[in-house]
């Protein structure tokens, strides 16, 4: 194999690697004339890079490297040229929520597996145009099985109603999908393994904004290494998506005060998805 071509071919594992995907497998095509890794051939998962896939290109989740706010590098795999990879496995429509539970499992990929009482893996319209992505389960959501259901989910909830939306017509997920001990941060080998999952989730449902509760997912979703409160209320490019970085709702019920923060980045979430 040329030089060349095993830089492409590391970029596409690379790539599939990044949306969780481990193995592929390469098929011939079948008699149906279809490319290979079409008509149920090929690996489950197949997602189109972003060059072969018109209306939404894949999110850019490169962590910033230069400590500014310019847009990160998006993810994208060389557009091939030829090889024995020249067809990129097609895929026949998104990947679902369904597909990428099942796909989770009973998880025990992270040491966080051994401490928690249930995997809460998001809930909401899986069409939503709105994703909020906190940090991970506390004792209430662990207990339930369902995303900000306690205190912090209140107060989301309250804001969310603010700018005319229901809980319903949104999607909520977490960075990290087990609780973490004591409700500590995340650690970087626990987000490393989960959000593969949480991108796939992101590529599911197509949102127009995510919004990040919280500097967690602020690096996760967009690699920025700045203070949150630099950052907040500002709009950064995704892929063909914007990412809208507020503050955790946690820290306002510990800084009543501020409460404003979230209204104002509230507001500009519902001025952003009010323009068509
Ligand atoms: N805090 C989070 O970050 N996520 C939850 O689901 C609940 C509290």
């Amino acid at each position: 194999m040329d030089d060349r071509l095993r830089k492409e071919l590391a970029a596409w594992l690379e790539f599939y690697r990044e949306l969780g995907i481990e193995g592929l497998c390469y098929r011939q095509p079948e008699a149906s004339g279809l490319p290979a890794g079409a008509a149920g051939s090929g690996p489950a998962i197949t997602p189109v890079p972003p060059s072969a896939k018109p209306k939404t290109p894949a999110p850019d989740t490169r962590p910033l490297t230069s400590g500014t706010l310019s847009r990160p590098a998006p993810i994208r795999p060389p557009t091939p040229s030829l090889s024995l990879f020249e067809a990129p496995p097609p895929r026949q429509g998104p990947e679902t929520l369904e597909q990428i539970q099942k796909d989770l499992g009973d998880c025990h990929r992270c040491k966080l597996a051994g401490g928690r009482k249930t995997i809460v893996f998001g809930e909401g319209d899986p069409r939503a145009a709105l994703v909020f992505i906190g940090e991970g389960p506390g004792a209430d959501e662990d207990e339930q099985g369902r995303p900000f259901v306690g205190r912090a989910g209140k107060l989301l909830n309250r804001m969310i109603e603010a700018v005319g939306m229901k809980r319903e017509d949104v999607y909520i997920c977490n960075v990290v999908k087990c609780r973490p001990p004591g409700n500590r941060t995340p650690e970087k080998d626990e987000i490393d393994t989960c959000s593969p999952f949480l991108l796939r989730q992101v590529l599911a449902i197509q949102p127009r904004l995510i919004c990040c509760l919280g500097a967690p997912a602020m690096r996760t979703v967009l690699g920025i290494k700045e203070g949150i409160m630099k950052v907040r209320g500002q709009f950064f490019e995704y892929g063909t998506t914007k990412a809208l970085v507020t503050v955790h709702p946690a820290y306002i019920l510990r800084n009543p005060r501020e409460e404003k923060i979230l209204r104002e980045d509230f507001e500009k979430i519902r001025l952003f998805l009010a323009a068509k």
